[in-house]
């Protein structure tokens, strides 16, 4: 059965575009074509060199500003590094966590679950991500999201599960055109609440918004949400495209 949250569309830019012009021709196209939308909570992560740029051009729009990964420690010697009081004062609301993108250079479920500690601490929204890379048939796989939710939620207080999202997605759906099939999420989804209430309780599992990303298009983005009961998508290559973004807002409305 769907819950009665918001529907959530985030776009994750990863390291695109290349020019802050383009990002900024990107956001502004995004808040015109969305100008209508009040439903569907929308959130565009841009590379964060390009987040003063962006913010700037979606202006007054209610499309929330997020960023891609964080540091867990507030400030200090961490070369390379954001941390959260600097991405809250760039604008960002919601930050994503734990993305395989990330986690294939070395980010670990602990270091996850300091995030996230992070992240709520500042008050904004974690975006956490979990996925296998694949499927084996005495489902193994179950064990492994089992463990990145057992983890990334080990310090978050029950009371602040309402301010979590899981991201489900499957490593082998992500940028290959593979999506998961609606029974699949539908499935996932399914696990990811049973695991939630498993390690801490059924109310506050039932808080959680859960979202999917994988080759999220304009062609399969709502037969996947009225089919998969999600809260909506984490959208890559296509929320570089607005018309296409804009598409996949308007089939979770
Ligand atoms: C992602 O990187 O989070 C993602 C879901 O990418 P894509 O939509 O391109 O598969």
């Amino acid at each position: 059965m769907k819950n009665t949250t918001q529907s959530l569309v985030i776009g994750n830019w990863k390291m695109n575009p290349q020019k802050a012009t383009e990002a900024k021709k990107i956001a502004t196209e995004l808040k015109s074509l969305l100008k209508k939308n009040t439903s569907v909570m929308v959130v565009v992560a841009p590379p964060a060199l390009y987040l003063g740029e962006v913010k700037k051009a979606l202006g007054t729009s209610t499309i929330v500003l997020g960023a891609q990964t964080v540091n867990a420690a507030p400030l200090g010697a961490q070369t390379g590094e954001l941390s959260v009081p600097m991405l809250t004062d760039a604008g960002v609301g919601t930050i994503i966590v734990g993305h395989s993108e990330r986690r294939a250079l070395g980010e670990t479920d602990a270091m996850i679950a300091d995030k996230v500690t992070a992240i709520l601490k500042g008050k904004l929204t974690p975006i956490i991500c979990i996925g296998e890379r694949e499927r084996d048939t005495q489902g193994n796989f179950l064990g492994l999201v089992e463990t990145q939710i057992k983890t990334a939620l080990s310090t978050v207080p029950k009371a602040r599960f309402k301010d979590i999202v899981i991201a489900y997605e499957p490593i082998w759906a992500i940028g290959t055109g593979a999506t998961a099939t609606p029974d699949d999420v539908n499935e996932m989804r399914l696990f990811i609440q049973k695991t939630l209430t498993k390690h801490f309780d059924r109310a506050a599992a039932m808080k959680v918004r859960i979202i999917y990303g994988g080759s999220v298009s304009a062609e399969n983005a709502a037969s996947l949400y009225v089919g998969s009961g999600v809260d909506g998508f984490l959208v890559g290559g296509a929320s570089l495209r607005p018309a296409e973004f804009a598409k996949i807002v308007s089939s979770v409305s």
